[in-house]
């Protein structure tokens, strides 16, 4: 994959670097071991042709609750990194992006707590998604981590092991995406993104404690605030879902796509006609500057 092509800089711990040049050290212990923490956040070219990155604070914020959930040494100010974001923007000529922020150790072949970390900022063109493509997802053999073995409210590194694995055994079996379960047998999300399905009119999502809280999770459940949908947050199995009428993926890198099936069992409803669908539509105007609904001024 062309994530850098020779003119391309990082932010490098204070500095912009080019990404051909810039060097890490063998023996970190986050290379190693999975021990890192990183962000996944998107900017947009707005309505007004500005580049705006989409929930800044929020993405950064959580970088620092995971590295302070991992007792990862963490000296960033939220507001400097945004703007060294910007600017790293700026520098890669670059309006609708990806953008990778990671914390990662020094040199440590030990368990022991650092005395410092670092972090690199990446950042790759990504065009808004906006696709109408609907996913054959598959429950995946693999659980999420179990709460009490990792942070997982964290976005760590070696957290993705098992995203990776679910991942490929879903698209090696013909599907497009994983849905993975907890430890106790209920739906909890994808390996990338978190899930609602509706039913009766009615949105549902797994409730916080055993999956990444995200921040298009959250920006999904105040879109239904705006537009009076009810949704719950609660527990259930993979059955429920597969009795619903809809269901859709939420994340920052997926932004809101929907469902064709799950294990290969067709949901009723036309997309067009959905809850999710609905909520893409004002997610789509919402990460672009426009107010949520059409016509209502922000
Ligand atoms: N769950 C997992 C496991 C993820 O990796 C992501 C992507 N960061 C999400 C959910 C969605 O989180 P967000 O909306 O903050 O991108």
């Amino acid at each position: 994959a062309n994530y850098y092509d020779g003119n391309t800089v990082i932010y490098l711990n204070g500095q912009f670097v080019k990404a051909a040049e810039a060097t890490m050290d063998f023996y970190s212990q986050s290379l190693h071991y999975g021990y890192s923490v990183f962000e996944g956040i998107r900017s947009y070219k707005t309505a007004a042709g500005e580049t705006r990155i989409f929930k800044a604070t929020e993405h950064y914020q959580r970088l620092k609750a995971s590295a302070q959930a991992l007792n990862m040494p963490y000296a960033y100010d939220t507001d400097e990194l945004i703007a060294a974001t910007y600017e790293l923007l700026e520098r890669n000529n670059l309006q609708d992006a990806y953008i990778r922020p990671i914390v990662y150790a020094p040199a440590n072949m030990g368990f022991q707590v650092n005395t410092a970390s670092f972090i690199a900022i990446e950042a790759w063109q990504m065009a808004p998604f906006l696709g109408d493509k609907l996913l054959r997802v598959m429950t995946s053999s693999f659980e999420r981590p179990n709460p009490k073995g990792f942070k997982i409210h964290a976005k760590a590194g070696g957290h993705y092991v098992n995203s990776i694995l679910a991942s490929q055994e879903a698209k090696a079996k013909g599907f497009d995406e994983a849905l993975l379960t907890d430890m106790n047998g209920h739906v909890a999300e994808g390996p990338g993104a978190n899930m609602f399905y509706e039913k009766d009119g009615k949105l549902f999502t797994p409730a916080l404690g055993n999956i990444l809280p995200g921040i298009t999770r959250a920006t999904v459940l105040e879109i239904c605030k705006e537009l009076d949908i009810e949704v719950e947050e609660k527990f259930f199995t993979t059955d429920a879902v597969k009795d619903a009428d809809s269901a859709f993926f939420c994340g920052t890198a997926a932004e809101v796509i929907g469902w064709q099936s799950l294990d290969d069992t067709i949901f009723p409803k036309a997309w067009n006609s959905t809850l999710g669908c609905r909520i893409q539509e004002a997610y789509s105007r919402l990460v672009i500057g426009l107010p949520v609904q059409e016509g209502v001024t922000a």
